[in-house]
């Protein structure tokens, strides 16, 4: 028998609360403390498992909690009992069983794609395309309100071989931003700075300070102000020499054809837990490209098991040429859930081609992070 004609007869999920080195703001909230995502854990009746995460942020895609019920209520029907050849109708199904809970479908694209790969004995990459790429170049976000600590982040950032920083803008005053734009030119000047508002500013003073921020020519600037500003957005791009880029705009291909049709942007920030699964993350850097714009590899607060997933998404994209972000499992979370760490070096992440995802996580810490459980299928 094929090894996909298996059927899946587990399916468990943990809320987890990690906790987190420092607060980090953003143009539209704050994290601190420790930041709360789920885990998706599919078993097929031969006994291997598959694994996904959710990773929303309460604030710009939706909730935990939400993201749990969406996978242990609406979800979990539409998968239990199901084969594991079955991935494209189950998130068919799925799409139709519950709205928006994009993070959810993320999760559970990721879990199906790692169990056919284990399976199989095929890399997540293999079974979206093939591998474009080995490494993906790591950005990192200078996001802490004291900026002292993000100093001495670059530092190490610096002796870590990273090349590229995004500075989070728009979350205090101008003053503040311009000034870190300045320490970042004159004492690192070997770092590539692009910057991100996470929609941070007020419409009628927008543009002046985007203008102010394009004079230190970052590589990009993303999402100035409110995803729903779509004119605003475009006005911004004709108005600066900078490439605009549309994170909060753009959620999945719908967003991306109105995008393109508005002109709001240079670039996408491409993120599946915003896409709602690995497949619709390509599907709308493929659309970018066709329309002559770049696309990025963003993520959310993630453990390291969401970003084995968008690595992989990436790997398979070559549209996706600007690197990824994916630096909370090493630079962000107090300690990661994975079994091995997160592989990034040298100022990027290393594509794992080992059977599905590549690296589980641990159970151990599944349990002690873990604050709520689902049903046992
Ligand atoms: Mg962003």
């Amino acid at each position: 028998m094929d090894a996909r004609d298996q059927r899946i007869v587990g399916y468990d999920i943990w809320h987890l609360s990690l906790p987190v080195v420092s607060a980090r703001d953003h143009g539209v909230g704050r994290v601190d403390g420790a930041c709360e995502v789920v885990v998706l854990r599919l078993t097929a009746e031969g006994g291997e498992a598959g694994w996904g995460e959710a990773s929303p942020w309460v604030v710009f895609t939706g909730s935990p909690e939400a993201t749990f019920a969406a996978l242990d209520r609406y979800i979990r029907p539409h998968v239990v009992g199901r084969r594991i050849s079955e991935r494209p109708a189950i998130m068919r199904d799925a799409d139709r069983a519950v709205a928006h809970c994009t993070e959810a479908k993320a999760a559970l694209e990721s879990a199906l794609l790692d169990l056919e790969g284990r399976v199989t004995g095929q890399p997540v990459h293999a079974l979206l395309g093939g591998k474009c790429r080995d490494q993906i170049p790591l950005s990192v976000s200078i996001a802490n309100p004291d900026f002292a600590q993000d100093v001495a982040l670059l530092q190490r950032l610096q002796d870590d071989g990273v090349g590229i920083v995004k500075l989070k803008t728009g979350f205090r005053d101008h003053a503040f931003d311009l000034m870190r734009l300045e320490v970042l030119a004159r004492d690192f000047p070997q770092i590539r700075v692009r910057v991100d508002y996470n929609q941070g500013l007020e419409p009628e003073s927008a543009l002046d300070q985007v203008r102010d921020v394009a004079g230190f020519a970052p590589e990009f600037i993303e999402q100035p102000v409110r995803a729903p500003l779509f004119d605003l957005m475009a006005e911004i791009r004709q108005a600066i020499d900078v490439p605009l880029l549309a994170d909060e705009s753009v959620f999945g291909p719908e967003d991306m054809a109105r995008a393109v049709r508005e002109g709001i942007s240079d670039g996408v920030s491409v993120k599946i837990m915003k896409s709602g699964g690995l497949t619709r993350g390509q599907q709308v850097a493929r659309m970018a490209e066709q329309s002559g714009l770049t696309a990025y590899g963003g993520d959310m607060f993630e453990a390291g098991l969401a970003h084995l997933a968008g690595a992989h998404m990436i790997a398979a994209t070559p549209q996706i040429t600007l690197g990824c972000e994916f630096y909370q499992a090493r630079y962000y979370l107090t300690e990661d859930i994975l079994e091995t760490p997160f592989p990034c070096d040298g100022g990027a992440v290393q594509v794992p081609d080992a059977p599905g995802l590549g690296i589980r996580p641990d159970l151990d810490k599944l349990d002690f992070y873990s604050i709520a459980r689902g049903q046992a299928a």
